[in-house]
């Protein structure tokens, strides 16, 4: 069979060239069955690379919402929204996205990658221009491609350059959205939203914020963006994507968004997980506070600047020097992924720390303190040989 042959030849050779610059990546098993700590190969370690920052995924409330729907309701949705998979949970879940973000509706999708894949071709075409920050998620770039829109790219959270891309180009176009992160994923950095929400008044452009790593434990503060997606798979611990909007723009996005129509549903039990996630979080404003408290207990120690979010990224550069220092930290009881490129630019390749609700604060100095004497040292050594 030559042609199969040949296909596997492509394959192994595109491994080869991404092993041979250290980018090529393996699946490990990983049991997670308590709160933040994970067994790989037989070992246990704490984890500081889940998203799940208030440890939701395994609380025994958010469980038993699940069961029970799961009991009543079955294991699947069963279909496409649209048909017959609009079970009654939805409408609860949508209500209370609603409120929190202060929207008159909202709308929920498979995933978050759906939402942003979903959203952005339906409200801008070939005629439209797409204006979104450089360090945005991969999701949003993939809904980007899918419009057929201009895109531009603006400098990381760089207001006066979106500023001067909108003043040259905002009259070439029939609709202009600008779109950003509002936790930057793998940076832990804030964007400016107010700035940007100024500026789309200013030239009749629409804003788009997703907030998948800010829901629950960053506060997105009172501002009036119109188009707020953003994700259950983090903090809420469950799974799928929503956006916040007015009542015209969700019911447009129910009609055109195509990873809206032609995916099923949400099962039964996730929704309800998401349902109890939420009422949790609105009753236990101090426990939802801790992720960002303990980023910057660890920030401190390492005279880092202050964490604005549960993510702090510590960039070490080439991605041998990334996996090392993450093979260093296992060897001590810590599991930090290395982040390399594709997922952050080239040169830049990263551990990246997330901190959760019940991370024991002696767990996380003592994580500083190998930090500060055995890796903080090569970053600065890297430093001076490269000046
Ligand atoms: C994780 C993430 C998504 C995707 O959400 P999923 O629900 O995991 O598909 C979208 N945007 C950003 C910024 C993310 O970090």
């Amino acid at each position: 069979m030559p042609a199969l042959a040949s296909l596997d030849d492509f394959a192994s050779a595109k491994l080869a060239l991404l092993e041979a610059q250290s980018l090529r990546r393996r699946l490990t098993k990983s049991q997670r069955d308590e709160a933040m700590w994970i067994t790989r190969n037989g070992k246990r370690l704490l984890s500081f690379s889940c998203n799940d920052y208030l440890n939701l995924t395994q609380h025994p409330e958010i469980i038993a919402a699940a069961v029970a729907a799961t009991q009543r309701w079955g294991v699947g949705s069963g279909g496409s929204r649209l048909v017959t998979g609009n079970h009654t949970l939805f409408d609860e879940l949508e209500t209370k996205l609603a409120a929190l973000k202060g929207t008159e509706a909202a709308t929920v999708f498979g995933s978050g990658y759906l939402a942003n894949i979903g959203i952005i071709p339906a409200l801008a075409g070939k005629s439209d221009l797409l204006l979104i920050d450089e360090l945005a998620h991969a999701c949003i770039w993939a809904g980007a491609t899918l419009s057929a829109a201009r895109v531009l790219r603006f400098a990381h959270n760089n207001v006066a350059h979106a500023a001067e891309l909108l003043a040259t180009h905002r009259h070439e176009h029939q609709h202009a959205l600008i779109i950003t992160d509002h936790v930057f994923s793998m940076d832990g950095d804030l964007a400016p939203v107010a700035a940007l929400q100024a500026l789309a008044n200013q030239h009749d452009a629409w804003l788009m914020t997703d907030d998948a790593h800010g829901l629950g434990v960053v506060k997105s503060g009172p501002h009036d963006v119109p188009l707020q997606m953003g994700t259950l798979s983090k903090a809420i611990g469950a799974y799928g994507g929503y956006l916040c909007a007015s009542r015209p723009v969700i019911e447009l996005i129910r009609n055109r968004a195509r990873s809206f129509i032609y995916s099923t549903g949400l099962p039964p039990g996730t929704v309800a997980a998401a349902i109890a996630s939420l009422d949790l979080i609105a009753s236990e404003p101090d426990y939802a506070a801790r992720p960002l408290a303990l980023a910057r207990r660890f920030t401190k120690a390492l005279g880092l600047p202050e964490a604005q979010s549960p993510i702090v990224p510590l960039v070490l550069g080439p991605a041998e020097a990334a996996l090392a220092a993450s093979k260093l930290l296992a060897e001590a009881g810590f599991l930090v992924t290395a982040i390399r490129p594709p997922t952050v630019p080239p040169g830049t390749s990263r551990l990246r720390f997330t901190f959760t609700a019940q991370h024991p604060e002696a767990e996380i100095d003592r994580l500083a303190a190998l930090i500060r004497t055995r890796i903080q040292p090569l970053i600065m050594l890297d430093a001076v040989t490269r000046t």
